[in-house]
């Protein structure tokens, strides 16, 4: 299917015609109808089939939609986007910028393996707006109260089962225990595989999920 049937805004419409997409990919077309009308999508997919894209231009249309709460303080991101690895963190947040190139939406990464105090100058007293972020960084972050996750609309949890391969799953556990209830922020969930331990996951943080696959 062609995006411009998807409704989207002239914001996202434009940044894809810009990158030169045209139509959904496959993950693209299954997910985005539920994603785009607030369900919360357990999606099976693997890298190279555009799930990137999947996510965020739902997270994108989501935060462009709804008006900004009125009373924003720096460090609490609107939806935030958690990935294993800082090279996924980095390409996320590369497609970000080109997604939200019209969007006047902040993005702003947090990656182990950075220099803790220059993340902390970038961001200290920054209003952001969409965070993408590996889970040990960001609870560091959490806990010092430089970043608050009270404000989530949408979270997106990328390769939930690299996260449990590389032992993650305790601290992406805490970080989900500070966002909103799950029945009070949207939830997507990406993951190659749909192994038991991600099923069960994706049962404790998801609310209703739909199941898509390609
Ligand atoms: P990903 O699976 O997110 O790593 O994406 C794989 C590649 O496909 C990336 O280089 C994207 O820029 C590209 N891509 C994603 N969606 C589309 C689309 N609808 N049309 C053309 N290229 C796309």
């Amino acid at each position: 299917i062609a995006f411009s049937t998807l409704d989207l805004s002239s914001q996202v419409a434009r940044a894809l015609a810009d990158m030169g997409f045209e139509h959904c990919s496959p993950i693209q077309a299954k997910s985005l109808p539920y994603s785009l009308s607030g369900h919360d999508v357990l999606g099976k997919a693997q890298t190279g089939t555009g799930k990137t894209a999947a996510f965020l231009i739902a997270v994108f249309e989501d935060l462009l939609r709804q008006p900004a709460p009125e009373e924003r303080f720096a460090g609490e991101p609107r939806a935030l986007v958690i990935a294993p690895t800082r090279e996924l963190v980095m390409q996320i947040a590369k497609d970000a910028a080109a997604i939200g190139k019209y969007a006047g939406l902040s993005v702003q990464t947090l990656v182990g393996g950075m220099d803790f105090n220059k993340q902390m100058q970038a961001l200290h007293g920054q209003f952001v707006d969409i965070l993408v972020a590996t889970p040990g960084r960001l609870l560091d972050f959490c806990e010092r109260r430089e970043v608050y996750l009270d404000q989530l609309e949408i979270l997106v949890i990328d390769e939930a089962d690299r996260m449990l391969d590389m032992g993650f799953i305790p601290q992406v556990k805490r970080i989900v225990r500070l966002a909103p209830r799950k029945t009070h922020r949207q939830t997507l969930l990406f993951s190659a595989t749909f192994s038991d331990d991600v099923l069960r996951l994706a049962e404790s943080w998801m609310f209703e999920p739909v199941s898509v696959e390609i």
